[in-house]
């Protein structure tokens, strides 16, 4: 490229075609500068192809020669306007209850294992629990601290003839109630992503039991 670059400026100031083609000045007592240098010096350019720049905002003289050329490419239909990404709220995963994917969909860009791996790397606590957990699949769960399950709380009307409810806050009505132990006492509330409840559905499923151990 530049060899081209060269080739081109000389091609350019005389008006012909040149040809640029790569390690054809190898071995030669003159490089690839040499042949087209003294054209270019001819047409009023530096020697080596390098040229003054200005500072387009503050009109000075940049200090440092910057090399210049015409070289072919060929230019690409990446336009900003199809590209762009936004997302504040929108639509979430009815499965994972994360934001889905998708810039049509209104949908969110990954924030991956690598990317956290890079908040973790800076310390940034508070920012990873922001994207991961409250920008993403947030979810307050009933958790018994009697059994651990984070599955068998279960919400229930007061109606519903349970031994124990007579002790639960039925002040709407309703009451949430761990059915394994039959009772609403140790039944807490408890802030995980959504994808955890999903988790232990899916080992429930396959016979794994997870137990949750509270602390306060
Ligand atoms: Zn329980």
């Amino acid at each position: 490229m530049l060899v081209e670059s060269l080739a081109s400026k000389a091609g350019a100031c005389s008006g012909r075609y040149v040809d640029g083609t790569p390690f054809k000045h190898a071995g030669k007592p003159e490089g690839a500068a040499d042949e087209f240098g003294h054209e270019l010096v001819k047409a009023g350019y530096n020697y080596h192809g390098s040229e003054v720049m200005v500072n387009g905002m503050l009109g000075t003289e940049m200090p440092a020669e910057i090399f210049i050329g015409s070289v072919y490419y060929q230019r690409l239909r990446h336009m900003v306007s199809d590209k762009f990404q936004v997302r504040s709220c929108g639509p979430v995963n009815k499965m994972t209850h994360q934001p889905i994917k998708g810039r049509k969909l209104g949908g969110g860009i990954r924030f991956g294992e690598m990317e956290r791996d890079s908040l973790l790397a800076h310390g940034a606590a508070y920012l990873l629990h922001d994207r991961l957990h409250s920008c993403s699949d947030r979810h307050i769960a009933n958790v018994c601290s009697t059994c651990g399950s984070l599955l068998a709380p279960t919400v229930v009307g007061t109606g519903i003839s349970l031994s124990n409810l007579a002790a639960a806050d039925g002040s709407r009505g309703t009451a949430i109630v761990c059915r394994l132990c039959d009772s609403p006492k140790g039944v807490e509330k408890v802030a995980l992503p959504y994808v955890f409840k999903y988790l232990a559905s899916e080992l429930a499923a396959m016979n794994i039991r997870i137990s949750l151990t509270l602390k306060k």
